[in-house]
């Protein structure tokens, strides 16, 4: 059967399972259970008890541990970037790439935390000058974690590898497009750190099973995927008032300028829209570039797409759509972006499951191909008068999950960079932010919120803890009933001694 052939993947399902295939050939890469609410319960159950042995064994205990998982992902690298290619798509090398970035991302995060979240002495201020007062960051206890499938091991562990590193334990719900990936990333927790195996555990399923963790009691729910599902899964999460994080879709932009090294513009451009076939949540989908750029930049890009072929070999640039649902997706957009005026410069066509590496040229900013994401191997460029109105074009979609800025000149570039309405960019390079551990990574708007990755993604799964602790006592208490009538005066002229003279 040839790639353009093949049906939706995770669809085919027996009662009770379903079955993951490989989006190149229609192989059955397994099949796994649909677990109902009670199978959620039951391994949250199990998690809380480990999530009480995971945190007594402390900052040390645990980086040792996240070591050894680290170490067993670099040992097996090809096994996993073997499953990741057969059941996602993607090409091999990609995988690999993949896996790297989560093994930094393990590193940092085991390598940070105590840093971070540990105990520390804070100033405790004039009104409690005979405290010493501590701040630390706890862990939450249990954390759902519900992923996609697009980067099936580096978004889910971008939220596991922090929330274990704080010391929570992580119950998974793979998507349904890549089960496997999950049980695969568990089984080897099991493996890698037997005295605590259910730190890390998934189950597996559909929708539902997603919204069975939701609901099961978890101290924070962690969800990567589309607006539309994340609006489901916070009601479901409000019933309870579990908090959660949202990492959404993206419609990112690129900013050329016109002082911009427009062939390596070009080339990240074309990297950042078509690898991973444009299923990248932080992909380029628009490029608004500058007159004086603007024929140049079109050139360079669509003589570089040209050379570009999909497939399932290893030389292909990019595998078959995930799902064959997103294939239809791309169609309307490409069909809603002609309709509208834009124009195809290279590629436009979709067959089966199999996107060309399509470039669109004058597509309005009303149309979906500018306003929705796409998740597909597809660029909208765009001519603008200069970077002002490139940004006010980049601000004035819903999305704002990152971007990036070419500019030879560092202050302009910066200046853009800050301005642009996102959680993340990249000057003079495309979705580079993603591999700095220390860097959060999050949205704004319908992109999202809360932080993974960095010091904010270790404290978003924690709550923040505060102890104060009376060192000595004084002669006047002012918060007890016993404190002399005059004590409330003295205060007031203290107060006004030392802020009084600011105006
Ligand atoms: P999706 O929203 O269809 O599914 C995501 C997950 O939610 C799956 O595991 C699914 O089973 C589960 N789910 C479905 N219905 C649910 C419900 N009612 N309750 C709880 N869980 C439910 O998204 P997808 O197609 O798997 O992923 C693609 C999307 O993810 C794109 O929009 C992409 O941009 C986004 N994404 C965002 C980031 C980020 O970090 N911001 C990273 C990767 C992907």
């Amino acid at each position: 059967m040839s790639l353009a052939e093949q049906g939706d993947g995770a669809g085919s399902r027996a009662a009770g399972t379903f079955e993951s295939t490989a989006p190149a050939s229609g192989a059955v890469v397994g099949v796994f259970p649909v677990q109902d609410a009670e199978d959620v319960r039951a391994a949250v159950d199990r998690a809380r008890v480990a999530a009480a042995a995971w945190a007594d064994l402390g900052f040390d205990g645990r980086r040792t541990r996240l070591a050894a998982y680290r170490g067993c992902l670099a040992r097996r690298v090809h096994e996993l970037a073997d499953l990741v290619h057969r059941e996602n798509g993607k090409p091999h090398a990609d995988a690999i790439l993949e896996i790297t970035l989560t093994v930094d991302h393990l590193a940092w995060a085991g390598a940070h935390a105590r840093k971070v979240l540990g105990p520390r002495r804070v100033r405790p201020g004039l009104l409690a000058a005979n405290h010493a007062a501590w701040l630390e960051y706890q862990p939450l206890g249990v954390v759902g974690v519900i992923g996609p499938w697009n980067y099936p091991v580096f978004t889910p562990m971008g939220s596991i590898a922090y929330a274990l590193a704080a010391g929570n334990a992580v119950v998974f719900k793979p998507s349904e497009h890549t089960p496997a990936v999950g049980v695969w990333l568990a089984e080897a927790w099991r493996a890698a750190v037997p005295d605590v195996p259910d730190a890390l555990q998934v189950v597996t399923g559909l929708g539902d099973t997603g919204a069975a963790l939701c609901r099961a009691g978890v101290g924070k729910l962690a969800f990567t995927g589309s607006a539309p599902t994340g609006r489901r899964v916070m009601a479901a999460c409000a019933e309870t008032l579990t908090p959660v994080l949202m990492e959404l879709g993206g419609k990112d932009a690129m900013i050329v300028d016109d002082d911009a090294d427009v062939a390596a513009a070009a080339d990240a451009a074309v990297w950042g829209a078509m690898s991973n076939a444009g299923q990248t949540c932080i992909g380029i989908e628009r490029v608004y570039a500058t007159e004086r750029v603007y024929d140049a930049f079109v050139a360079e890009v669509t003589e570089r797409v040209r050379g570009l072929r999909p497939g399932t070999d290893d030389d292909a640039a990019y595998g078959p759509m995930t799902m064959a649902a997103q294939a239809d997706v791309v169609r309307r957009h490409l069909d809603d972006a002609v309709a509208s005026g834009g124009r195809i410069a290279v590629g436009g066509t979709v067959e089966g499951r199999v996107v060309a590496p399509t470039v669109l040229l004058e597509v309005p900013e009303t149309s979906a191909a500018v306003r929705e994401e796409t998740f597909g191997p597809t660029l909208t460029i765009t001519r603008v008068r200069d970077a002002e109105e490139a940004l006010e074009r980049t601000n004035a979609n819903a999305h704002g999950l990152a971007g990036a800025v070419f500019s030879r000149s560092r202050a302009r570039a910066m200046d853009l960079a800050r301005r642009m309405r996102s959680g993340m960019t990249s000057v003079n390079s495309v979705l580079t932010f993603a591999s700095v551990p220390a860097l959060p990574f999050g949205g704004v708007g319908e992109s999202g919120f809360g932080r993974i990755h960095g010091e904010d993604g270790l404290r978003e799964f924690t709550r923040a803890k505060a102890i104060t602790r009376q060192r000595v006592t004084l002669p006047v208490d002012l918060m007890s009933f016993t404190r002399p009538a005059a004590a409330a005066d003295a205060l007031a002229r203290v107060m006004g001694l030392v802020h009084g003279r600011h105006r």
